[in-house]
């Protein structure tokens, strides 16, 4: 269970990381379709929730609800989609994604081919999406601190 080199989530990047503990870190996905998609991430291999814990599970979801209220709170999204799917790599990791009528997708799911839009359309989104690029440092911090108040925070040694 210990860290693979060829292992894309073993590898960690700190330019992408908004916070961790030692059993997982919250990770900025960079997704220019989908300001503030966050992501949660277990450290350790771990392929199904049902692998960990009790206890590990609760840490693991207690996170996931924290991102998913500030990323409402600080982003204001009209939906937020939720998603655990993991095939690829054997880190449980959730995905936490805000959406809205002007996203490329919408209403269909992030991974689904982008929908036709008119040349209008991909202004407003274009004007939208700077916007939100603006409030990510604001995300990031209330993300922090919100994160630091769930009981028994332990910051990573
Ligand atoms: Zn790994």
């Amino acid at each position: 269970m210990s860290a693979t080199p060829s292992c894309p989530l073993c590898t960690r990047n700190p330019l992408v990381e908004i916070w961790s503990d030692d059993q997982l870190r919250v990770t900025d996905a960079q997704d220019p379709d989908f300001p503030g998609f966050t992501r949660v991430v277990w450290h350790a291999h771990v392929s199904e929730m049902t692998d960990l814990t009790h206890a590990e599970r609760e840490h693991l979801m207690s996170v996931v609800w924290v991102v998913e209220s500030v990323l409402r709170n600080e982003l204001s999204p009209v939906k937020v989609n939720v998603a655990q799917l993991g095939n690829q790599v054997p880190h449980i990791h959730w995905h936490v994604i805000p959406r809205w009528r002007l996203d490329s997708r919408f209403p269909d799911a992030v991974w689904a081919p982008a929908r036709e839009r008119t040349p209008e359309q991909n202004l407003a989104w274009e004007v939208f999406q700077e916007q939100q690029l603006n409030l990510m440092a604001d995300y990031h911090h209330a993300l922090r601190n919100a994160l630091e108040q769930l009981p028994g925070y332990r910051a990573a040694t």
